[in-house]
């Protein structure tokens, strides 16, 4: 009976370990296909975090992802959401910047991604929009930012914000449908 239930609980474990592995594997071929770029790298932030990466992020990169997490995490809490609020749920993949200045000559680098939903609206540069960051999966969890070489706030900044969309998802769909682009205007941070 023991031997039973142990080994429809190792099924169960592994069945579970292949769903996780193809829901990951196919957020990396969305996140790549997005972004035009090949994640090499995976590893871990202290905090938990997973990243991918184009190529080793520095120190000050994976500080910003830690710190920019606990601050969503923390304003997730204040605002009474329980579900995926551990670091370890969450995967950033940073990207390439497609360019390193916004048009107003700031150091701002961003992804360039297809217009789709933006196209015709101010954010529009002709078929296609710079982006800070863009959620690649809900379920799991998972966003894109850009490789940065100075200004980390920024990426401190972006990762709370891209995590906002997640956080909602899971804890308030409504808010989630009501914030989830920002074509009809609204920006972040959503959560106060
Ligand atoms: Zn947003």
């Amino acid at each position: 009976m023991t031997r039973k239930i142990t080994l429809l609980l190792l099924l169960v474990v592994m069945i579970g370990t292949t769903f996780i592995t193809e829901a990951q594997t196919n957020s990396l071929a969305k996140a790549q296909q997005v972004t035009g770029d090949r994640f090499k790298i995976r590893m871990q932030t202290p905090g938990g975090a997973n990243v991918y990466a184009v190529k080793q992020p520095s120190d000050e990169m994976i500080q910003a992802i830690d710190d920019g997490l606990a601050d969503l995490l923390a304003v997730a809490r204040k605002n009474g959401y329980r579900r995926m609020l551990n670091a370890g749920s969450y995967t950033i993949f940073i990207a390439k910047a497609d360019r390193d200045k916004n048009a107003s000559g700031s150091y701002s680098p961003d992804i360039a991604i297809g217009a789709a939903q933006y196209a015709g609206t101010d954010f529009d540069q002709g078929g296609y929009i710079y982006v800070a960051g863009m959620v690649i999966s809900n379920n799991p969890m998972s966003f894109v930012i850009a490789e940065h070489t100075k200004d980390f706030n920024r990426v401190r900044d972006v990762v709370r914000y891209e995590g906002e969309h997640l956080v909602l998802y899971h804890n308030d769909r409504r808010r989630y449908m009501e914030t989830r682009d920002h074509s009809k205007g609204g920006g972040h941070p959503i959560l106060q």
